[in-house]
């Protein structure tokens, strides 16, 4: 039975044939897309939907993609979001070159573009609060209301605006307003606000402005003004696409973007909300923003998900106009499909019961052959050492196996990978009865893990010697909520959060070549699953985080999804 793979090749969507059609008939000549996050928060798998549609698109069409700071909320941005998300798109294999670009950047030329809105009749200054401005709004079945301060005149509105931004009114005292239509079907153009005042400093301009325009007033004219061809954004900005072709029309910019919208990316076990992450990690139920359960870019590379899996699983999802919940299994599965070929295999025992093998002499050690990758035989073999006691997990034995436990049991026989077929003699156990012990035998002609009489255990186990095995603290990782629609039929996030999300072991034993892994590699403890060093691990105390076990449910649902359809 085979599984679909999660590394299609780069499919076609209506995105990109909107693109390739505006090349095609002349109306762009060189493709500009852009990514542009808010600096409130760090970047999410939902960002990396983004970031691999517009890069991609902009690699795919031979253009470019802007790097562009949403900043226009000094009130919640902050300088490490905007570095983090510099590393995670770094991180996620694209490349912005020259074109890192700000909102800020833009203030002048935006504040000259309102000027220029209130000279021409489609603006005016406010004074009402912004209680007032929501009851006057209206509803989706009722018009909105004019304010009364609609009809000034322009002198007037130029003379506030002008007299805002010097600071004499105190937040929220007025705002800037496009004059468009209070009775508009589209509540994106009763009116909508422009600028509002806030005295707050901003990384970047510092104290030199106290308004800052909206999202809606900064986005468009930022496409305008980088020649940005296609801007593409999420489904929920289609009822403000009238808003931003309303004010590219009604301003003197240098281009005219078209705004295309798509499906956020949704998956179970997963809330992307940038304000409930930010309390997750403010009311301290996480490591920090980087905790490996987050579903932000920086969790994720803790948590050893590669980069390639991440773009290959968003390339899988594909770009679509209908809002889907995807299946958490099917981002581990793409994880797996990448793993599974470039990590590393070695051994940890996470659960350590101790093996004296009888008959081998004390004192004495060899050099086991073992392979690295089976996927992969260029990465050849190490070298394990091998003595007479040994570290095996716990739970590789039971004193009274049941039918289907073919590992090891008093006077049964299994392989030790890579080594030797040993047999279980005797048990020692505590003052408590527990089983601390196991005494074996182990059989010299089965070196290297087979036997000359052809005789094959039907199980085969991981090992660590235990005079050379380093100690580790390994954290094993699960979903943050404990159902898979957390906060659904009114629930509170923090009640589906799931208690054992996180469980820390210590005690483990590893093999000693896993001291020297590499930040940022994530291996396979043989049997076990994959783990990558934590950011905490030091030489002196290795700490591994589990990316994930090596079940793969995902796979395990396709092939039974296939069964049915059969
Ligand atoms: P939040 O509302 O949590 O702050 P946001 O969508 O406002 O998130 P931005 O920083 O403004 O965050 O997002 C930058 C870009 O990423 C936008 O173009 C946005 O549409 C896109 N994006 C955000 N979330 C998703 C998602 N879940 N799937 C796909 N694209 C997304
Ligand atoms: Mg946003």
């Amino acid at each position: 039975m085979s599984i679909e793979p999660t590394t299609a090749p780069e499919r076609g969507d209506f995105i990109r044939d909107v693109v390739a059609a505006d090349l095609r008939a002349g109306r762009v000549e060189t493709v500009v897309t852009r990514f542009p996050p808010e600096p409130n928060g760090y970047l999410h798998i939902g960002h990396a939907k983004a970031i691999c549609l517009n890069f991609g698109i902009a690699q795919e069409f031979g253009g470019h993609c802007n790097l562009r700071f949403d900043d226009t909320n000094p009130v919640k941005e902050e300088q490490e979001y905007i570095d983090a998300i510099k590393t995670d798109v770094r991180w996620l294999g694209f490349d912005w070159g020259e074109h890192l670009y700000h909102a800020s950047d833009y203030f002048e030329q935006l504040y000259a573009w309102a000027v220029h809105l209130i000279r021409t009749g489609r603006a005016y200054v406010d004074d009402l609060s912004a209680d007032e401005i929501r009851d006057h709004r209206g509803t989706l079945t009722e018009p909105g209301r004019n304010s009364p301060w609609r009809d000034r005149t322009a002198n007037e509105s130029l003379d506030l605006f002008e007299r805002m931004r010097r600071g004499e009114f105190p937040n929220g005292a007025r705002v800037l307003r496009a004059r468009i239509d209070m009775a508009s079907p589209n509540i994106n153009l009763r009116d909508p606000v422009l600028y509002r005042i806030l005295h707050a400093a901003h990384p970047r301009t510092g104290d030199a402005w106290c308004v800052y325009p909206t999202y809606d007033f900064a986005h468009g004219q930022s496409d305008a003004i980088e020649g940005v061809t296609h801007s593409i954004c999420t489904l929920e900005f289609e009822a403000h696409r009238p808003l931003y072709d309303w004010l590219i029309e009604n301003l003197p910019v240098p281009s005219r973007p078209r705004q295309y919208e798509f499906a956020r990316l949704n998956l179970t076990y997963v809330v992307m909300s940038k304000r409930f992450l930010l309390k997750l990690v403010q009311g301290g139920h996480v490591r920090g923003w980087d905790d490996p359960r987050m579903p932000t870019i920086a969790g994720l590379r803790r948590r050893g998900f590669p980069a390639e899996g991440i773009r290959n699983f968003v390339t899988a999802v594909g770009v679509a106009k209908d809002n889907a919940v995807h299946e958490y299994a099917m981002l581990e599965h793409a994880i797996r499909d990448v793993l599974n070929r470039t990590a590393a295999r070695r051994f940890a025992v996470l659960d350590p019961l101790k093996v004296v093998i009888e008959n081998y002499p004390e004192g004495e050690f060899e050099e086991m052959d073992v392979v690295n990758n089976p996927e992969d035989p260029s990465a050849g073999h190490r070298r394990v050492a091998f003595g007479r006691e040994l570290w095996i997990e716990r739970d590789d034995f039971m004193e009274e196996p049941p039918a289907k436990f073919f590992r090891l049991a008093p006077g049964r026989e299994v392989r030790l990978r890579s080594a030797y077929f040993v047999t279980c003699r005797d048990v020692v156990r505590n003052d408590a009865g527990e089983v601390v012990e196991l005494r074996c035998t182990y059989d010299p002609a089965t070196r290297g893990g087979d036997s000359p009489d052809g005789r094959r255990p039907r199980a085969t186990l991981h090992w660590v010697s235990a005079r050379h095995a380093v100690p580790a603290e390994v954290r094993l990782y699960d979903h943050l909520f404990s159902r898979p629609d957390q906060g659904s039929d009114g629930r509170d996030l923090f009640e589906d959060l799931n208690p054992d999300s996180e469980t820390v072991l210590q005690g483990c034993f590893v093999e000693p070549g896993l001291a020297d892994v590499p930040a940022g590699e994530t291996v396979q403890f043989e049997r076990l699953g994959y783990y990558i060093p934590d950011a905490e691990s030091t030489p002196g105390h290795l700490v591994f985080n589990r990316t994930l076990t090596l079940r793969d449910t995902w796979a395990k649902l396709q092939a039974q999804g296939r069964q049915d359809t059969a």
